[in-house]
């Protein structure tokens, strides 16, 4: 998605050879136009799937998923990272290893909010190596609820992630895929091979 690569482009930063921050507009700061477009985006590539509903991870994937939702008119739901006082029974959980922060949370979902006649959409922000994805399809399939696929905001294609999802046969679209960050230039994978 070419403003997408754009805004990466004028304001991400790499941090090292394997991070990039996206503050300005996706991890901090939010760019409503932007997460707008992505919605669209998403959802002319999901459209035909029949999803019933959209599941994300808190926080970075909400702005994405709920304006894909907003556009394929289906409830969002976010995994919590903690648990919280008012959410206690019925929960779905599964475990994530977190990239950037290094260190093992327990994610979850009440069972109230899918079932298993759900065709389920999944959304982040980034994929790494594919820890986040696969916990929120953990509890989807723990539930019984189909997997339509993956939408990835931008995906750093030299880490694993989205060869392990493709490869278990999951179908992955990310609006944005990141070849390297070598020197902290930041490179695309070219059109043609996206
Ligand atoms: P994975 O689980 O695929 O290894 O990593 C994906 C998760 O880690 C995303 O939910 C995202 O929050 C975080 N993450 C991974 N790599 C990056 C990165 O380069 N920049 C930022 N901002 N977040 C990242």
């Amino acid at each position: 998605m070419e403003k997408l690569q754009n805004k990466i482009r004028e304001e991400g930063v790499a941090l090292s050879d394997s991070v990039l921050k996206v503050d300005k507009f996706l991890n901090h700061q939010i760019d409503p136009q932007l997460m707008h477009e992505m919605g669209k985006e998403f959802a002319s590539k999901f459209e035909k799937e029949g999803i019933t509903k959209i599941v994300t991870l808190e926080s970075s994937g909400i702005a994405p998923a709920v304006m894909t939702g907003l556009i394929l008119n289906v409830p969002v739901i976010f995994a919590r990272k903690k648990k919280s006082l008012t959410l206690t029974e019925g929960l779905i959980t599964s475990k994530v290893y977190s990239y950037t922060k290094q260190e093992t949370n327990e994610v979850s979902v009440s069972n109230k909010f899918l079932s298993k006649e759900d065709n389920v959409l999944i959304i982040d922000d980034f994929l790494a190596n594919g820890q986040a994805a696969l916990a929120l399809i953990d509890i989807v399939e723990k539930i019984e609820a189909t997997v339509a696929g993956v939408g990835i905001v931008i995906e750093k294609a030299f880490q694993d992630g989205g060869a392990v999802l493709r490869t278990k046969g999951y179908r992955v679209e990310s609006l944005a895929r990141i070849q390297s960050l070598s020197d902290k230039k930041i490179e695309f994978v070219k059109e043609k091979e996206q």
